[in-house]
């Protein structure tokens, strides 16, 4: 019998968040086909660390390659969840970081604009709600960044937790979609739409271009048809982060077929940045010289 979790049996291995050591084994999702968030997984220095980390709400599943797999119905969250965190952004450290770039009206409209929230999972954190184009919400990703420099806190592990999980909802079948795509409708059809992998920069270019709707994917991996398929009719601009740009590439003649409109912009790719920088770190960089 198939789980739809399960350990990664290729001989790929990542820094255990418990030892530090190259040894840890990293939960694959067999209906998504990717990895699961890095903080869950196993240590293979099972008498020295034995660190393990299962992800909730494994479930068997037919064979997801056999097309008999039938996808649990998605959760949502209630509307309430939206307030959970309160309205006090003072100690949100994502927020204090905007601080130090934007004016308080500017970053309201912002809040108000992604439905941005805080939580004190961590001290600190930020909410970022996937709310869908019918304006259900499907999830909350809790993160945690650094006020200062604005980049997210990864050590001594990586701060990201969902708020099903945080709330302890058990049975809550997570289905991603794009981070601000709750804002579709106000853009109509046949207009632009960008997108990029992180909510930080889709809220910062959002700022910057409020003339676009900005999305993030949240993820690489989650830049896919089953997400960008409520863009069609749109004329859709991606913008990898560098060292992306043929992966997404390839992604898009996939999703073109589809019926798609979709251009991925090779811009960061011939930037003086390093591997990952994504449209923030760029004009940073620049009005940094
Ligand atoms: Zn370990």
């Amino acid at each position: 019998m198939n789980y739809r979790y399960y350990l990664d049996r290729s001989s790929k291995k990542f820094p255990c968040p418990n030892c530090q050591k190259k040894t840890f084994v990293r939960y694959m999702d067999a209906i998504e086909n990717n990895y699961l968030e890095a903080n869950f997984g196993r240590c293979d220095r099972e008498s020295k660390c034995g660190y393990h980390n299962k992800p909730d709400g494994n479930q068997r599943i037919i064979s997801p390659h056999a097309g008999t797999f039938i996808r649990p119905e998605a959760s949502f969250h209630n509307e309430d969840s939206l307030h959970i965190g309160g309205n006090d952004f003072n100690g949100n450290h994502f927020i204090r970081y905007l601080q130090k770039f934007y004016d308080r009206e500017t970053i309201i409209a912002a809040i108000e604009k992604f439905r941005i929230g805080n939580s004190n999972h961590w001290a600190g954190a930020t909410v970022f709600w996937q709310i869908n184009e019918k304006l259900q919400i499907c999830a909350g990703k809790v993160m945690l960044y650094d006020p200062i420099t604005g980049k997210r806190v990864k050590d001594p592990y990586p701060h990201i937790n969902w708020m099903h999980k945080v709330l302890k909802l058990d049975r809550f079948v997570l289905q991603q979609c794009l981070f601000g795509i709750h804002n579709l409708g106000l853009h109509p059809e046949g207009s632009t739409v960008c997108i990029v992998e992180s909510e930080k920069t889709a809220i910062i270019m959002s700022i910057r271009y409020p003339q676009f709707l900005w999305l993030a994917t949240g993820s690489k991996s989650n830049f896919k048809h089953e997400l960008l398929k409520p863009l069609k009719g749109y004329h859709v601009i991606a913008f990898p982060d560098k060292t992306e740009f043929e992966n997404w590439s390839k992604k898009v003649e996939v999703m073109t077929k589809r019926g798609l409109s979709i251009r991925v912009n090779p811009f960061l790719e011939h930037r003086g940045l390093e591997e990952g920088a994504d449209l923030v770190d760029f004009f940073a960089q620049k009005e940094a010289a």
